[in-house]
């Protein structure tokens, strides 16, 4: 285990101090000499100080991306971008351990998921890093006396807001289609979770990738962030956090018609039929629905079974859910952690007692597991017979707190799958296969899965429907948001064009 692995595990609680932000290749001290507290949610004390970045340092690391845009980056040869993205992604392999603690003190995520999370941040870079020389542009036969073709370049100064579940993982989603389409970047990690981002701009220096083309400005939303969204150096924001700020942030970005790409919340339907293969579909609807504490954007949080099998569903639900276990994120038999923050716990507490006071029937959790005192901690908690028009059917929680509800008929449960304001991810169970792609079109999802659920890939294209979000992260399509399309006309034609004018 990495140093600061074993020093959260045996208690050393020596702060991590990362004064300086990275800015233009350089560490330099944040204007306003502050640092960012950052709260171990194992422990509720604070381990780490993260320098803290103001709308000065921001426009510094606008600076700097600007800079960088128009030097040698832009001259750099594609496939040699890409060499340079395959170099970090390498450097994120052989430091996993070290960034897998780092993110797991600051979240609370357990160990052996962050460390997975690194291997798939690594991932995602090498299959970007392949694209860098795949961007083409194509040549469109309009007019017999015309050469014409498009040209794919860069949008220009990236602005990079990121989330506190995954902050390195979702990072890389970013960062690897925006450096191969030759882009620059200005990277603000979530308050929450300010300590490992940093780490990202060292080893994208170490990597060789030029100075300014990665900036990493930790501080708080409505300072860093939105400084970054209003910013007129910024050409795109690309934003992964709650619908309210990607609201905000799209008022701020229209200054100067930003582009912005969101990947907001989701309340995804997990629909189970009759005819499926039930004892699968029940084994997989645990693990979407409780992973990560529950925190993330595309969890099974809604369950829907059909009648016949509901009963026995729910009852297996609740009997493995109780059987999950809550503790400590470094200690390696632990399966989920706590909250990543206060907030967060106190959010989740509210929805547990809407639940309760709209009638749903509890089956398991509700409270903090015994033994585990202090920490942002709540037992899995799974909910029968929920009101499909309550809160708790239909908003997220971002916690671990599970809505399950019947249903008697396809036309039913397409109308209740789609009753929410969210459309990111669906999945269903059936053995129909007709029934399979009728109700897989009908689902309002960026992404619908059959008899398996959630299947994020680098090449499978993410991104959601209504207040989900905007643009797709993920597969070649990723890179159209991280480029402009310019068409490109040359005439032919050996006449003199006819005057319009002439009489
Ligand atoms: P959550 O509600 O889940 O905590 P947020 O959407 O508030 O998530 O945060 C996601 C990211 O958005 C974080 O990096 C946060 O600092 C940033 N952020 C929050 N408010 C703003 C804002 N007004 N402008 C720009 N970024 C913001």
């Amino acid at each position: 285990m990495s140093d600061v692995g074993s020093a959260a595990l045996s208690g050393n609680l020596a702060p991590f101090i990362r004064d300086r932000l990275f800015i233009g290749g350089e560490w330099v001290r944040p204007k306003s000499g502050r640092v960012i507290e950052s709260i171990d949610p194992a422990t509720e004390e604070v381990w780490a100080h993260i320098a803290e970045a103001d709308a000065r340092d921001v426009d510094d690391a606008v600076a700097a991306a600007r800079a960088a845009l128009s030097g040698p980056w832009s001259r750099l040869e594609p496939s040699r971008r890409g060499a340079l993205i395959h170099r970090l992604a390498d450097l994120v392999r052989q430091n996993a351990g070290e960034l897998a603690a780092i993110e797991s003190r600051d979240n609370g995520k357990p160990l052996r998921d962050t460390l997975g999370e690194m291997q798939r941040a690594a991932d995602w870079l090498t299959f970007f890093a392949g694209a860098a020389d795949k961007i083409n542009g194509h040549q469109i036969p309009y007019s017999p006396h015309a050469l014409a073709y498009t040209r794919r370049e860069p949008v220009g100064v990236v602005g990079a807001i990121l989330p506190w579940n995954s902050p390195i993982l979702l990072c890389c989603w970013k960062l690897g289609p925006a450096l191969a389409a030759g882009n620059t970047l200005v990277i603000k990690p979530a308050e929450q979770t300010p300590a490992s981002i940093l780490e990202i701009g060292r080893l994208a220096a170490e990597a060789g990738i030029p100075a300014g083309v990665v900036n990493v400005v930790p501080g708080y939303g409505k300072v860093a962030g939105a400084a970054l969204a209003a910013h007129p150096g910024v050409n795109k924001i690309s934003f992964t956090g709650h619908h309210s700020t990607a609201i905000k942030i799209m008022q701020a970005a229209a200054g100067n018609l930003k582009r912005c790409s969101f990947e907001c919340g989701g309340k995804s339907p997990y629909i189970v039929f009759d005819d499926a293969d039930l004892d699968r579909a029940l084994s997989v609807a645990v693990h979407s629905a409780f992973r990560s504490t529950g925190q993330s954007c595309s969890l099974a949080s809604r369950i829907f079974v059909q009648r016949r099998a509901y009963d026995a569903f729910a009852r297996g639900l609740a009997e493995r859910a109780a059987r999950i276990r809550v503790g400590h994120p470094m200690d390696e038999r632990t399966h989920i952690g706590p909250h990543t923050s206060a907030e967060q716990l106190a959010k989740t507490r509210d929805y547990i007692q809407l639940g309760l006071e709209s009638g749903a029937r509890l089956l398991t959790g509700g409270g903090r597991p015994s033994g585990l005192d202090k920490g942002y901690y709540v037992s899995p908690t799974v909910f029968r017979d929920v009101d499909t028009s309550s809160r708790l059917a239909r908003e997220e929680v971002f916690g671990p707190v599970l809505a399950v509800m019947p249903f008697d008929d396809e036309e039913e449960v397409v109308r209740l799958a789609n009753s929410t304001d969210y459309g990111l991810v669906g999945g269903l169970w059936t053995r129909d296969v007709s029934r399979a792609h009728r109700v897989a079109a009908q689902i309002e999802a960026g992404l619908v899965s059959v008899n398996t659920f959630r299947p994020v890939h680098y090449m499978l294209p993410y991104g959601g429907y209504k207040l989900s979000g905007i643009g797709r992260e993920n597969g070649m399509e990723a890179l159209d948001e991280f480029t402009e399309t310019k068409a490109v006309v040359i005439d032919l034609s050996p006449n003199m064009p006819a005057d319009p004018f002439a009489n």
